[in-house]
């Protein structure tokens, strides 16, 4: 089949999935059908808006329920809890983190934020997160554990931790990564930005390394508006969490005393009743948005050049974007895709441009990112809102 065969075709197959509205098909929008106006409500017929707050509470012991993640502190957004977990490894001014080549901004610029230098890995083409093995044998070459810690032998400095991504809701393969972790005495920190609902091995993603961050923006599966969420099993880290993210104040009626440099990170209780409303819905949507991705894949299972991402065999994904790899996309499929999509209404999206491609980044530390090259230019993500499953009713 040629390119413009080939974008006809799965233009033709995306429209056979998608619903007929004479409106743009967004990338993600969120789902309100629930509690939400009745919690909202309630927090501003009680003036409870701000960060003082009982939703703020029932939310994080919900997310704990959910996620079987021992504690729970919310945050403003994502971004402020990767950069809450960063500090409480703690990561050091002048040490490197090791981030996915294939990631949003955000993680690599919580590694900013520390004083930090993002070193940048590769991924895998089944899971779109790390590669356990290339990061295995690439630490091997250029690492050496000494009683400082890990050094970096071409730099000189420590590299301190790794964040793992579950990419679109994607579990990492966890068990590698952790022995690697082991190994090269590294802490795991997992952006679970994307991955509410989404397991590795029956055990939720975010519970897996010594900190996870997750995120609540108006994009994700689950939104409070604006919002993100530290989750740890470790009692002191998550005390010193919720003491940075509250301004490091120290409990008192009236004095403002402070032991540290804190973050004003705190969510508003306004925040978390629309969070918490969203929670309690959050198994019909993921039911949702199986059955979207479900029908998304029957699609595409017979289109050769075209490969449907579906969760990695160990794992139980909430399929937050859906996405299609084309391969061998060195010829403009995939930009002629987005183009054609566009004018028909559907918004796709491209993956990230690389972090090693962006302005800030391009001259971290890196090993060879061939795979993230690669799925760069091939993979388009799909409209995946909830409401496009189905309804639950
Ligand atoms: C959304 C996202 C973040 C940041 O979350 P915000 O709530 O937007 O600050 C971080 N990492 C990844 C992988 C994300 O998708």
């Amino acid at each position: 089949m040629n390119r413009t065969a080939l974008v006809t075709e799965v233009l033709e197959r995306l429209k056979r999935v998608l619903p007929v509205t004479d409106r743009p098909i967004a990338l993600h929008e969120p789902t309100f059908v629930g509690t939400e106006w009745q919690y909202v409500k309630e927090c501003l017929d009680t003036g409870w808006v701000s960060s003082v707050g009982n939703f703020v509470d029932r939310f994080a012991a919900e997310l704990a329920s959910f996620t079987g993640a021992k504690y729970v502190i919310p945050t403003v957004n994502g971004t402020a809890a990767l950069h809450t977990c960063l500090k409480l490894v703690p990561i050091e001014p002048g040490d490197e983190v090791l981030v996915p080549a294939l990631t949003f901004i955000a993680t690599a610029n919580a590694v900013s934020y520390c004083g930090a230098i993002p070193h940048v890995v590769d991924s895998a083409p089944d899971t779109l997160g790390v590669d356990p093995y290339k990061l295995g044998d690439y630490l091997a070459d250029i690492a050496e554990v000494t009683v400082e810690g890990c050094i970096n032998r071409r730099t000189g400095r420590r590299i301190r931790a790794l964040i793992g991504v579950h990419v679109l809701g994607h579990p990492f393969d966890v068990d590698p990564i952790q022995t690697i972790c082991r190994r090269f005495r590294l802490d795991l920190v997992e952006d679970a930005a994307e991955s509410l609902g989404s397991y590795y091995k029956g055990q939720h993603t975010g519970t897996f390394g010594t900190v996870a961050a997750l995120s609540f923006n108006g994009n994700k599966t689950v939104t409070t508006g604006g919002g993100g969420a530290v989750l740890t099993n470790d009692a002191t880290l998550a005390a010193r969490a919720a003491h940075l993210t509250t301004v490091a104040k120290q409990p008192h009626a009236w004095r403002y005393d402070h032991d540290a440099i804190g973050y004003n990170y705190r969510m508003p209780n306004l925040n978390a009743a629309l969070g918490l409303a969203q929670l309690e819905n959050l198994p019909s949507l993921l039911v949702q948005k199986r059955t979207l991705a479900a029908r998304y894949q029957a699609a595409f299972a017979d289109l050769p050049g075209v490969e449907f991402v579906a969760e990695p065999v160990f794992a139980k994904s909430n399929y937050w974007l859906n996405a299609l790899r084309l391969c061998d996309a060195t010829d403009g499929v995939r930009d002629e895709l987005l183009e054609k999509t566009h004018q028909a209404g559907i918004l796709t999206r491209p993956l990230w441009t690389a972090l090693h491609r962006q302005q800030t980044y391009q001259d971290c530390p890196r090993m060879a990112l061939t795979t993230a090259e690669q799925l760069a230019t091939e993979v388009i993500n799909l409209p995946s809102s909830a409401h496009l499953g189905g309804s639950n009713e």
